[in-house]
């Protein structure tokens, strides 16, 4: 049999070396950010039972119909690979009974979610998400928070020309309306529209409103339009919505045509892009209010709004655009031993350093002094530790400055307050 080189499957990667710190300069940045606002954080798992997703993403959604990662158990269970995060965490929520908590509860993740899409430029399918729920508060002025929040996120991560474009789809008793108005106004054109949309009039009709393709958009742009149709309740909550947004300086651009693709959003939907990106791949974060889902789900009528941000989408525009978060850290400090008596003693000394929480390197392996001492240059560290056999039985070190090769030799004991000072530390 021919021996196949064993490779990660199709649209999966390994995050490794320039990746991982962009990793985890986000993770860093969306952790300090919601903090600040209390969000607290939650892991799920990254397996739920295949009805959630069908119930709560929507079974006539792009995701459920074509995009799961979908297993039965030996035990008969049928479960999927997440594709989105809200509904597990909407799950979690009911089952806790976390409506006798103070409301709104909030939390955020960050994880990897699955989906299964034709690998791409910014469109993989295992991929991760940053994202925030906020449940049990329905004020205009939490849309606005997750908005705000997101924003900021992006802009600690040195982001500039950013765009919201912000709709409202209404509610289950303005939107049936609207619903019933789009179809007839499609039905009548329906000639005109690609082979997905021609289905979708039938089971997703609103979608349509979203269609990459041209003669759609065509159609689309004569289409009655969401906002024109609200009911009071949603008119005003999204003016409030806006008027938040002033008021806090955001910039946002009104889309009649953004619906985004899960079934469950009420009111409010978001997305921010890079001004002048293309948006099938250029969203980096989506999301809305959820006023629906919990009851749906099996839960108390609750209502929500949340939002999530594609990583590695974040990752691609911060490489794009030659954004650096990190300048190189040169190590100050290099830890150099010979003979065995001062390779044992340079363990614990190492260990000293790391609670005093000095960044030492070493090449504990290496028995030659002049290698070490090589590899220190390179590095082009401060100062090099000499440990020898003669210091390792007097308990002394020597400490040599690389630049002017002066070396002093101090008491082991006192070598961290001596490094410090010298660090000015
Ligand atoms: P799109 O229209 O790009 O397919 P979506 O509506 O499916 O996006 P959401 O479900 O709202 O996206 O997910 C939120 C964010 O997660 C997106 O804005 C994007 O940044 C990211 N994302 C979604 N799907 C993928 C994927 N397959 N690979 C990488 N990132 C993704
Ligand atoms: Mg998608």
């Amino acid at each position: 049999m021919k021996k196949t080189k064993l490779q990660r499957p199709t649209g999966m990667h390994d995050v490794l070396g320039e990746e991982q710190e962009y990793f985890q300069k986000i993770h860093d940045a969306v952790k300090e950010v919601v903090n600040f606002y209390h969000f607290k954080k939650i892991i799920t798992p990254i397996l739920e039972e295949t009805e959630l997703f069908v119930k709560g993403t929507g079974a006539f959604t792009d995701i459920v119909e074509k995009e799961m990662f979908s297993l039965h158990t030996k035990g008969g269970d049928h479960l999927s690979l997440r594709p989105e995060g809200t509904p597990g965490v909407v799950r979690s929520y009911i089952e806790h009974g976390m409506k006798n908590l103070p409301q709104p509860v909030k939390f955020w993740y960050f994880g990897p979610f699955f989906r299964y899409e034709r690998p791409q430029a910014g469109r993989y399918r295992q991929f991760h998400q940053a994202g925030l729920e906020v449940i049990g508060e329905k004020n205009a002025v939490v849309d606005v928070q997750v908005i705000q929040i997101f924003y900021s996120i992006l802009k600690k991560l040195k982001f500039k020309n950013l765009l919201i474009e912000i709709n409202s789809l209404g509610d289950s008793q303005c939107r049936p309306n609207y619903r019933r108005l789009l179809v007839r106004y499609l039905k009548s054109r329906e000639n005109l529209l690609c082979p997905d949309c021609k289905r979708r009039l039938k089971e997703n009709p609103l979608r349509i409103l979203d269609c990459k393709e041209e003669k759609c958009q065509e159609v689309v742009s004569d289409a009655p339009q969401m906002v024109d149709h609200l009911c009071d309740e949603c008119k005003l909550h999204f003016k409030e919505v806006l008027e938040f947004l002033d008021e806090v300086g955001i910039p946002y651009y009104l889309n009649p045509y953004l619906v985004r693709g899960l079934d469950y959003y009420t009111r409010t939907v978001f997305e921010i892009i890079e001004e002048g990106e293309n948006r099938s791949q250029g969203t980096l974060i989506a999301g809305g209010r959820y006023d629906n889902l919990i009851k749906l789900l099996g839960g108390k009528d609750t209502p929500a709004c949340g939002g999530a941000m594609g990583v590695e989408r974040v990752i691609n525009a911060l490489k794009n655009k030659k954004i650096s978060l990190f300048q190189p850290s040169v190590p100050e400090i290099y830890l150099a031993q010979l003979g065995v008596l001062a390779k044992r003693k340079s363990l614990k000394l190492l260990e000293n350093f790391r609670t005093a929480k000095i960044p030492v390197s070493e090449s504990f392996s290496k028995d030659s002094l002049g290698v070490q001492l090589g590899i220190a240059s390179k590095m082009g560290v401060k100062y090099a530790l000499i440990f020898g056999q003669k210091e390792a039985l007097e308990d002394s070190i020597i400490i040599r400055n690389m630049k002017t090769s002066r070396q002093d030799t101090v008491k082991i004991a006192n070598v961290i307050k001596e490094i410090r000072k010298r660090l000015k530390k």
